[in-house]
């Protein structure tokens, strides 16, 4: 049998060939592919973290094992001692949180704000996605993660020999 390009996908997460029953129940519940192998790990990962007041969601798992999949030393729900963040990436000093709207109160903005500072100010960006955003682009989404990846590991390199605050 010849499959169509219509039956047959890739898993967003590993690549894997995606079809039949399989790309039913993922697009049931995404607007993106998934094979059963990472649905499954993705819910296993978020059980671990039940307990959680803000138990981490499915699309987190599954961007925290699409970023491993692409050789990503990510995070999953990492604590730097003062907060949780969704999915950290301690090489490239990056801190990815996933929301599930536009913060627009004026409470929400100023505690993001002093979250974000602390993080900021030991060399940390914050990278927000959209809950939406992932689920309509989740693959462009990984990719743009790895660049940035990518530049956070190469500016921290570019740091590394050159001591210029050297009053401590
Ligand atoms: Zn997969």
């Amino acid at each position: 049998m010849e499959p169509t390009n219509k039956e047959v996908s890739n898993c967003v997460v590993c690549d894997s060939p995606v079809s039949g029953k399989e790309l039913e129940d993922s697009l049931k519940k995404h607007a993106f592919h998934v094979c059963y192998k990472c649905q499954r790990k993705a819910t296993q990962k978020i059980d671990e973290y039940k307990y959680k007041i803000n138990s981490p969601t499915e699309i987190q798992a599954l961007l925290y094992y699409a970023l491993l999949d692409r050789n990503i030393d990510a995070e999953f729900e990492y604590s730097d001692g003062k907060k949780s963040v969704d999915i950290a990436i301690l090489p490239s000093k990056i801190y990815i949180e996933i929301d599930g709207m536009y913060h627009t109160h004026a409470e929400q903005i100023l505690r993001d704000f002093q979250r974000e500072y602390y993080s900021f100010k030991n060399g940390y960006l914050t990278l927000h996605i959209l809950n939406k955003t992932l689920q309509e682009h989740f693959r462009s989404v990984v990719k743009a993660i790895k660049e940035i990846a990518k530049m956070g590991s190469n500016l921290k390199n570019d740091k590394d020999g050159t001591n210029d605050d050297s009053g401590h």
